[in-house]
C-alpha cells in the first residue's frame, strides 16, 4: 500500500519558531527584492524583455531560497542580487552604446503588416502567433488589416499600430470571427477577397492560388473604417 506522509508534505518540522524565523527572513527578502527593483532604474515591469525576464527569474530564485529554507543564510543570495544588479547595469550600458549588443539581448522589431497586407517572411514565421496578433489588433479595434499601414511588433512583445487615413483605408482581410468566413470553393460572385494568409486583396469570380504567397484559402475583403 502507498503510505503517503502528509504531515511531511504540509508541515514538515514546522513549529512556533521556524514560523517566526520564516516571517522574518522573507519580511527581509522582500524588502530586498523591492530595493533592487527600485535600484535597477526600472519604471514598470508591464513589458519586459527576454533580458529582463531572465534578471527576473535569477532575482527570484536567489531570493526564494532563503525566505523558507532555514539552511540558506540571507548574505550569500545579497551577494547574488549585487553581482546580477552589477551586470544587469553593465549589459545595460554596453547596449546603450552598441546596437549589435542590444539586437542580441533584445531582438529586433519586425515589420508585421505593410500597407495593408501581411510581410511574407513574418506570415510563415512559426515564432509568430498569428492568432495572438489578431487578438491584439482586436484589442485595438481593428476590424480588417486594410485599415492598418504598418504594424511592427517590438522586441518587448509590443506590437505599434500606424494606420491609414479615413480616405486610404484598403479593402482587407477580415479578423473579427463573424466576418472571417473561408470561401476556398464558392468563389464566384466576383467580389473582392483576401488572402486568409498574407491578406492580399483580389477581386476574383473563380477559385485560385495567391499570386503573392501561393496559398488558396479566401475571406470576403471588407473596407470599413476605423471606429475611434
Ligand atoms: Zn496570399
Amino acid at each position: 500500500m502507498l503510505e503517503i506522509d502528509w504531515n511531511n508534505i504540509f508541515l514538515k518540522d514546522l513549529d512556533l519558531s521556524l514560523v517566526v524565523e520564516i516571517s522574518i527572513r522573507t519580511f527581509i527578502m522582500f524588502l530586498f527584492v523591492l530595493i533592487f527593483l527600485r535600484s535597477s532604474g526600472k519604471k514598470g515591469v508591464r513589458q519586459l524583455s527576454i533580458f529582463e525576464v531572465a534578471i527576473i527569474i535569477a532575482l527570484g530564485s536567489a531570493a526564494g531560497d532563503p525566505m523558507l529554507n532555514s539552511e540558506s543564510a540571507i548574505l550569500p543570495s545579497l551577494l547574488v542580487f549585487v553581482v546580477i544588479l552589477a551586470m544587469y547595469r553593465i549589459i545595460t550600458y554596453l547596449s546603450a552604446k552598441n546596437e549589435n549588443i542590444e539586437t542580441l539581448l533584445e531582438g529586433e522589431p519586425m515589420y508585421i503588416i505593410e500597407d495593408g497586407k501581411f510581410v511574407l517572411e513574418e506570415a510563415g514565421d512559426s515564432n509568430f502567433a498569428k492568432d495572438e496578433f489578431f487578438a491584439e489588433m482586436r484589442a485595438q479595434s481593428i476590424e480588417h488589416v486594410g485599415q492598418v499601414k504598418t504594424a511592427l511588433l517590438e522586441s518587448n512583445g509590443q506590437v505599434s499600430f500606424l494606420f491609414f487615413d479615413d480616405k486610404d483605408v484598403l479593402m482587407g482581410l477580415p479578423i473579427f470571427p463573424k466576418a472571417y468566413q473561408k470561401k476556398s470553393r464558392n468563389i464566384n460572385d466576383g467580389g473582392e477577397y483576401a488572402c486568409a494568409f498574407c491578406g492580399n486583396v483580389l477581386r476574383i469570380a473563380v477559385p485560385q492560388t495567391c499570386p503573392r504567397c501561393g496559398k488558396d484559402e479566401w475571406v470576403g475583403a471588407i473596407g470599413s473604417l476605423r471606429i475611434v
